[in-house]
């Protein structure tokens, strides 16, 4: 019996009164949250505690960009240091390095986040923050420009007496449509995050995407020919760049990480508001990237199973680098894809000699337009 009468309990501990619906249960704060870290944390079980004590911890890179999924997992991944801190361990289990690419360098994005980033250090002390811009990826991955030189093929002048975040304004500026700079954008970053993560010796980065994200990139990656490296940029595995790459919130929506932000207060000071979709985009002007997560918002609201479904499937897939070349710029693979990874490219950027995969190849600046 309860002690005391509820309106609605909480149907795990019964003595609450519930505070949010969850897959049909109604559950209150605490429960709501245990229920969400056991879903990430068996995913995490594989960084056991090192044999002896003096053994290094295992080093991981947390990529925050202060909207709800990173802020969200940062905020659960304090919480389990805290618990194994409590319980006694020897010590923690991991390492915990957050890093921020500076907003104002990205495009589109001019919210000043600097009380964000000093509320986030303040909130959780522990760990290890930097920032860098994105224009960086210069000094992170040092033959970038001559990627970039050779992607952007002959019409294209870069020129080196200008500042790293000219010259990369100036090779982002070349590409035309919204599809490809926002595929170029994503693949920049993923490079700038690993060569970072590389750099600062950690073994691992722990992307914060939903499920809801997941689906999304896992549509959009095939309708840009990015099929073949699905595997590392949807999957749990190992990267062309030898970091593992993991996406601990595989198992969550993102509508219960926005209903996981409303039970930590604390979270309101670090995570900066998405911008509303506006209505009043065309939608021949939006990327194919922010169609696929308008769709999969929209359609995943009514259908999450299906969404779920497609993320699932895809990290089922097996990677398959069977002595292919890979992509200059992404990683990829570049020519045919063999087994069950994703679908077959066509071998023309492989008969021409091109060091760049198919996505890439279709994402090219056209300067010629
Ligand atoms: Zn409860
Ligand atoms: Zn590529």
């Amino acid at each position: 019996m309860p002690a005391k009468e509820l309106d609605s309990p909480c149907m795990d501990c019964k003595d609450t009164e519930s505070v949010l619906t969850v897959r049909r249960r109604q559950l209150c704060g605490a429960c709501f949250k245990r229920f969400v870290s056991y879903k990430v944390f068996r995913r995490m079980e594989k960084y056991k505690p090192p044999r002896n004590p003096q053994d290094p911890r295992h080093q991981l890179l947390l990529p925050l960009s202060f909207g709800v999924s990173s802020s969200v997992l940062l905020r659960m991944l304090d919480a389990e240091l805290e618990r194994q801190r409590s319980k006694n361990f020897a010590r923690n289990t991991f390492d915990l390095h957050v890093l921020v690419i500076e907003p104002s360098t990205m495009a589109g994005s001019s919210v000043p986040y600097d009380r964000n980033y000093e509320a986030v250090q303040k909130i959780f002390p522990q760990h290890t923050y930097s920032q860098v811009p994105f224009h960086s990826i210069f000094e992170y991955v040092p033959d970038m420009n001559e990627i970039m030189r050779e992607y952007t093929g002959p019409q294209f002048t870069d020129d080196s007496s200008r500042s790293n975040a000219e010259r990369l304004a100036a090779f982002r500026a070349a590409i035309s449509t919204a599809t490809s700079a926002t595929d170029v954008d994503s693949v920049l970053l993923t490079r700038l995050v690993a060569a970072f993560a590389k750099q600062s010796g950690c073994e691992t980065v722990l992307w914060g995407d939903s499920d809801s994200r997941l689906a999304a990139k896992a549509l959009a990656g095939v309708a840009k020919g990015r099929g073949a490296s699905l595997t590392w940029r949807v999957s749990d595995g190992v990267s062309p760049w030898g970091l593992q790459f993991d996406f601990p919130l595989r198992d969550l929506y993102k509508a219960e990480l926005i209903q996981y932000e409303s039970v930590c207060p604390e979270l309101a000071e670090i995570i900066i508001p998405d911008e509303p979709p506006s209505d009043n985009v065309l939608t021949k002007n939006l990327s194919i990237d922010e169609l696929m997560m308008r769709y999969v918002e929209t359609q995943g609201a009514k259908y999450p199973g299906v969404m779920a479904n497609v993320a699932r499937t895809v990290n089922k897939l097996e990677t398959s680098n069977s002595g292919n070349a890979s992509c200059g710029l992404c990683g990829g693979l570049v020519g045919n894809v063999k087994r069950n990874s994703g679908v077959t490219v066509s071998s023309q950027a492989e008969s021409s000699g091109s060091p760049f995969c198919y996505g890439c190849m279709r994402s090219r600046p056209e300067i010629n337009c």
